[in-house]
């Protein structure tokens, strides 16, 4: 089968054939791709900031937000069938740790992330475990909603933790109106009351941001931090949520957040430097995030499937799949790039 494959740090994946996967292990599903979602974390890996933290063995297959359909099941799976419209949590997990059993899967000890550690998505098919699909309705077309699986669950994340201090009335500020941010700003309408910010530095994206319910747009010009606190009362908003975080926007974003609010770091690259007595002065919360829960996933394809949140997509053959790379590192993807094997 064909695969976009890394074969060396610093250099572009190169698109070959490689062996189909086969479902070996008693949970092990082969799923089928229809959709491989590409990601600015595609980038971060091509530019080596994964390397120590995966540890992963060059060369091999990236592609990290997938949905298909069921190819091969291994014997001991019940949940899903061959044929069946699935949408992958990005980890398969064990289930049997205290963090699988709290539902935290993200922080499985015994989990593997294809894409980032293992073989990944931007290929025909891709060897994941039953504890990863979701079932989808047989209508849905895989690469309309293959980014959520990583892309959306990522804001979904963080706006369900966000939902207990965003009551009516409150301010959240969506830093970046990417891939991410477009989902973050549409679980924002579902979930919560809160007056939503979104602030960009490209027009377009704060076009979109308006159309799918941002009651205040503001261009990233350099006096954008003035402007929200501008339209807060010069306090700032409850919450921030920063799908950007590097190159400046992290400082931003700190500075956008309003006393006793939280500042939830989504995108990265840079660092955050914070005098810490204007943490403990403020009380100002920054809380990480790490991609969602499975739960987060089933709860967003509800709100996928009943059309309260729409995912943005371009299209790309997987044969263009540096082409949607080139793309998205220049700017030119509103919504998500997604490759089509
Ligand atoms: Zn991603
Ligand atoms: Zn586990």
């Amino acid at each position: 089968m064909k695969a976009v494959r890394l074969h060396a740090y610093h250099q572009q994946p190169v698109i070959e054939d490689v062996p189909e996967p086969q479902a070996k292990e008693p949970f092990d599903v082969v799923v089928k791709i229809g959709g491989a979602g590409v990601c600015r974390t595609d980038l971060h890996i091509i530019e080596e900031q994964w390397a120590e933290k995966s540890g992963v063995t060059l060369p091999y297959t990236i592609g990290h937000e997938n949905a298909g359909w069921v190819h091969e099941i291994g014997p001991g799976v019940t949940n899903v069938a061959v044929g069946d419209t699935v949408i992958l949590h990005p980890t398969p997990t064990c289930g049997l740790c205290h963090a699988c059993r709290a539902g935290n899967d993200m922080h499985c000890e015994n989990s593997v992330f294809p894409g980032i550690d293992s073989d990944g998505g931007m290929a025909e098919y891709l060897l994941t475990s039953a504890r990863a699909c979701i079932k989808l309705d047989p209508s849905t077309q895989p690469a309309d909603v293959a980014a959520l699986a990583d892309a959306g669950i990522t804001a979904y994340h963080a706006v369900r933790k966000a939902v207990p201090q965003l009551y009516p009335g409150t301010v959240c500020v969506v830093n970046g109106a990417g891939g991410l941010g477009h989902i973050g700003i549409q679980s924002l309408r579902a979930l919560t009351a809160a007056t939503v910010v979104v602030v960009d530095r490209n027009a377009e994206a704060l076009e979109l941001a308006a159309e799918l319910g941002a009651d205040h747009t503001v261009q990233a010009d350099g006096k954008q931090v003035d402007a929200v606190l501008d339209l807060t009362g010069g306090n700032g908003a409850e919450v921030v949520l920063d799908f950007v975080a590097e190159q400046g926007a992290q400082q931003d974003a700190f500075a956008m957040t309003r006393r006793n609010g939280s500042h939830f770091v989504i995108g990265y690259g840079s660092n955050i430097d914070i005098p810490t007595i204007d943490i403990i002065s403020t009380e100002r919360n920054v809380i990480g995030n790490l991609v969602g829960t499975y739960n987060d996933l089933v709860e967003l394809m509800v709100l996928a499937q009943a059309g309260k949140v729409t995912l943005h997509t371009k299209k790309y053959p997987l044969d263009a799949a540096l082409d949607a790379l080139a793309d998205l590192d220049a700017g030119r993807v509103r919504g998500r790039a997604i490759l089509t094997p």
